[in-house]
């Protein structure tokens, strides 16, 4: 099983992909991780990739699919492998397309997350962190007892400027203009399946995993 998971923001990709990757018994894949471990080993992709992420800027796209490539060819994805985070552009996803033909691996799936912008918003912009002890609270999922005041330490609590409504929204923008063309080239491929992200998480995960088994013969 070759997995990649698309979705906004929000819509609980990292979760799940921890849960699917559990499922299945194959590792998940995450750029991130990636790029962290690759600078920590300083390998020569990691050190290329260091003074994009060091300037918070994207690290450019050939680097990243040579990263992926190298980390899908170690033995632990022998059996697949949950994507997270990549392809995040159509040009990523056609260099990986050459990456899959080059290393003789089909993708099985590709899974998006679907959640209404209002929704993801909601998820995004509702978290207040403690002036003091830095405790997080979130307006919807995890409320404080008393309004603007800390349930561990009574702290005053406030939003951070990355928790802020504007820069959720700034985020979708990004998204929606960067990976949705990507869910349009999975669509023309015949690979795509639309999960709804407005359920619990444990039903997210068995609808994607009905979408995805192949049932083995018993
Ligand atoms: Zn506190």
């Amino acid at each position: 099983v070759l997995i990649v998971l698309l979705g906004p923001p929000g819509a609980g990709k990292g979760t799940q992909s921890q849960l699917l990757a559990q499922s299945l018994g194959v590792p998940k894949v995450a750029t991130g991780d990636i790029f962290r471990e690759a600078i920590a080993r300083e390998t020569p992709l990691g050190v290329q990739a260091k003074p994009y992420l060091d300037r918070g800027e994207l690290v450019p796209g050939p680097i990243t699919t040579e990263m992926v490539k190298s980390r899908l060819q170690r033995e632990d994805c022998r059996k697949g492998a949950i994507l997270d985070g990549y392809p995040r552009t159509v040009e990523q996803a056609r260099q990986f397309d050459a990456v899959l033909r080059d290393i003789h691996r089909g993708l099985s799936k590709v899974i998006n997350i679907d959640v209404p912008d209002d929704e993801l918003l909601r998820r995004l912009s509702g978290r207040w962190t403690c002036r003091k002890c830095q405790s997080t609270f979130h307006e919807i999922f995890k409320p404080s007892k008393n309004v603007g005041a800390c349930d561990r330490c009574g702290g005053t609590l406030y939003q951070r400027p990355d928790d802020s409504i504007e820069v959720a929204q700034t985020r979708l923008r990004v998204y929606r203009t960067r990976t949705e063309p990507v869910i349009a080239y999975y669509q023309e491929q015949g690979v795509l399946v639309h999960v709804d992200g407005q359920q619990t998480p444990d039903s997210v995960l068995s609808d994607i995993l009905s979408r995805v088994q192949v049932v083995a013969p018993s």
